[in-house]
């Protein structure tokens, strides 16, 4: 199911890997709109339901909020690190630095990817109003300006692929579900509850596999994938999706040269994008810390099979099976048993973010 070479080597040079194969939904699917765009309608990021009081400005077709006052709304000291281009901000166990004209943020020493690129404006560094909610303020003071969510209890795991659906290669399935099943008896062992929507190799249609998350009353759903690039044995590591923020962009849509696919409606699982940026910051610290792994990054993709889901949710990219060196590794069941804790470790630290029973 890749896509056609020359849009494998675009996605290459953008850093996007191939994103067809993990659940990108066909064109024309249904799709929950809530409120339908219309022309001379109010920017569409004024019209977020949000409880943010920070002021902001138009910049091009966004609003944007001022990065100082940003920092000074979630308790963090702002210092430029280079005029106008980049800057810090920084608080008890926090840094995250963020520069004009790029998506590409660092945050605890993680790469994560805004949905729109900052921008320098008047000698102020600004970050588009919907980033700075759904992507940033989860990530560096989670909670904040949102209700709060009881602590997780029901867990879905989501082994890609399976059946007649093999994902990059046969492996994918296989080793997906091997992962999958590592990390239930990690998960349960520690109190959880664990559903896994498929137990064998059995196809599921991306819908279906959101639809048995949301009948489990499921309090988090991830997905778990590996990763492939055609006719590149190098490239490697780990990849975070949430689905994305409601008018933005999808990873594989950033180029000016790739057709824009913001959606200007909400999705289901629009609701819960604080707390699914939150579980895809403590996901993606402890498989790259633990692991060692490169850190590709946390990115923003249209996953149908994120879409439908009534909780937080996260798809991962657990590596390259492309990759010679990082296939070798995923083969042995030592690393997936390693995939497995740090999977099961950065759900039990987002965990620890939210409220007891
Ligand atoms: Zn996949």
């Amino acid at each position: 199911m890749a896509p056609a070479a020359h849009v494998s080597r675009l996605m290459a040079i953008l850093g996007v890997a191939v994103l067809a194969h993990a659940g990108m939904e066909a064109a024309g699917e249904p799709a929950v709109r809530s409120a339908p765009s219309r022309p001379g309608a109010a920017s569409p990021a004024l019209s977020t339901a949000t409880t943010s009081k920070l002021k902001g400005r138009k910049l091009g077709t966004l609003e944007y909020v001022n990065l100082a006052d940003v920092a000074a709304e979630l308790g963090l000291k702002f210092r430029w690190v280079e005029r106008r281009h980049k800057a810090v901000l920084t608080g008890p166990s926090i840094q995250a630095e963020i520069e004009a004209d790029t998506r590409d943020v660092t945050i605890n020493g993680l790469r994560v990817f805004l949905g729109d690129p900052a921008l320098d404006a008047d000698g102020r560094l600004y970050v588009s109003r919907v980033d700075y909610e759904r992507c940033l303020t989860p990530r560096l003071r989670p909670g904040h300006g949102v209700a709060p969510r009881s602590s997780p209890k029901v867990i879905v795991l989501d082994p890609g692929h399976g059946g007649r659906d093999n994902g990059t290669s046969v492996n994918e399935k296989i080793y997906a579900l091997d992962v999958a099943r590592r990390a239930r008896k990690i998960l349960v062992a520690a109190g959880y509850q664990v559903v896994l929507t498929r137990d064998e190799d059995q196809f599921l249609e991306l819908k279906e596999r959101a639809l048995i998350a949301n009948t489990a009353n499921a309090d988090l759903f991830l997905s778990i994938h590996f990763n492939a690039l055609p006719k590149d044995s190098k490239t490697s590591g780990i990849e975070v999706f949430t689905f994305a923020p409601r008018y933005q962009r999808s990873a594989n849509a950033w180029s000016p040269r790739m057709k824009d696919d913001t959606e200007d409606f909400a999705s289901p699982v629009n609701q819960f994008d604080h707390w699914s940026s939150a579980l895809a910051q403590a996901v993606h610290g402890r498989l790259i810390r633990e692991l060692k792994a490169i850190d590709r990054g946390a990115k923003l993709a249209h996953w149908g099979v994120l879409r439908p889901l009534q909780c937080p949710g996260i798809l991962v990219e657990c590596g390259f099976l492309t990759s010679e060196a990082e296939a070798r590794k995923i083969a042995t069941p030592s690393y997936r048993q390693e995939l497995a804790e740090g999977l099961a470790a950065g759900l039990r630290q987002y965990a620890g973010l939210l409220k007891g029973p």
